[in-house]
């Protein structure tokens, strides 16, 4: 037995069961029929798996800063009013790539993380010193001392990792400004794309990494029920990246052993390997060789393409992410 972590309805049973390869700890999987969030127990998150580094994707986090905003931040940029302007907080800025693109929108850019290495990599690259390595209840109590407010608190994939959603939103919540705006992004629980891409062969939607799963109503409910005006909750397709090893994986199973493989030949790091795209080997790498892998790309690309079209029609209704943004 459970209590929603968002509306408190009682939920009896649960529906599936996890055993996590980081803390060998058995997680039991929750779905509320009211809001229709799905949560795991113990919803309890863990501070030093971040820092662990066992998680592939925070290593590249850490020591570089991506080339490229997502299309989740995409969203943002296209859907914010236009008047809406000012003081920008973004509640897990990792390496700095969204607010770099706010601040070229003439946002005042903030951040926290809780990850020391990615703050200092966002300050360097963005020239301000208004990014701290705090957690959300840190920053709440920096902020509340020096009365400072914002104009906008975003994030992005970061709902979904909160033990305590509704206390999150309501920090949130109180360090905005009268009328503020929240936008964010949370992966979409109904998407076949992310359930084969980051549930199939991966712990990466499973806790002690994501404890919450949010269909579009979830959100919908969750923002709500956190007291949210002018809700928007939008679609976010697929990135054509991600689609391609979508499809790559329906047709040949999991390749990842093989590319990580090929890269780490390359460029000799096989953590790196493991999360830089091949069109940004050359940030990291001077080898001739990059060239080649290139061109393997291509041509692996060009024998999927046909079988892309089959995939089509799905990709106009199977939504990967969701994009919100409220007033407060
Ligand atoms: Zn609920």
């Amino acid at each position: 037995m459970s209590d929603c972590p968002v509306c408190g309805t009682v939920v009896e049973a649960h529906t599936e069961t996890y055993v996590s390869p980081y803390n060998k700890q058995e997680y039991k999987k929750y779905e509320c029929p009211t809001c229709d969030v799905h949560w795991w127990e113990p919803l309890k998150i863990i501070p030093e798996f971040y820092e662990s580094e066992t998680f592939e994707s925070y290593v590249t986090f850490h020591e570089f800063q991506r080339l490229r905003i997502g299309e989740n931040h995409k969203a943002f940029f296209e859907n914010i009013p236009k008047d809406v302007k000012g003081r920008l907080l973004h509640v897990g800025c990792g390496d700095g790539v969204f607010l770099k693109e706010a601040q070229k929108h003439g946002f005042e850019v903030w951040g926290i993380d809780f990850d020391r290495k990615s703050v200092e990599t966002a300050k360097r690259h963005l020239g301000v010193d208004t990014i701290y390595a705090m957690s959300l209840e840190e920053f709440y109590e920096f902020a509340k001392e020096r009365n400072l407010k914002f104009d906008v608190i975003t994030f992005f994939e970061v709902l979904e990792h909160q033990g305590r959603p509704m206390e999150f939103l309501r920090m949130v919540k109180e360090l905005l400004k009268d009328s503020g705006y929240i936008a964010g992004s949370v992966p979409n629980n109904e998407s076949i794309f992310w359930e084969e891409l980051h549930r199939k062969n991966s712990w990466g939607d499973y806790p002690p990494h994501h404890f919450l799963r949010f269909s579009r109503k979830a959100l919908y409910n969750t923002l709500k029920i956190a007291g949210c005006q002018n809700i928007e909750v939008l679609p976010v397709e697929i990135p054509q990246q991600e689609f391609y090893v979508f499809v790559e994986r329906k047709l040949f199973g999991n390749l990842d052993r093989l590319k990580v493989w090929l890269k780490t030949k390359i460029i000799g790091d096989k953590r790196i390997a493991r999360s830089v795209l091949v069109e940004d080997l050359n940030n990291i790498s001077s080898s001739k060789s990059i060239a080649f892998l290139k061109f393997l790309k291509r041509m692996r690309n060009l024998l999927l393409y046909p079988f892309t079209l089959f995939y089509l029609p799905k990709l106009k209704t199977d939504r990967y992410n969701l994009y919100f943004q409220a007033k407060i």
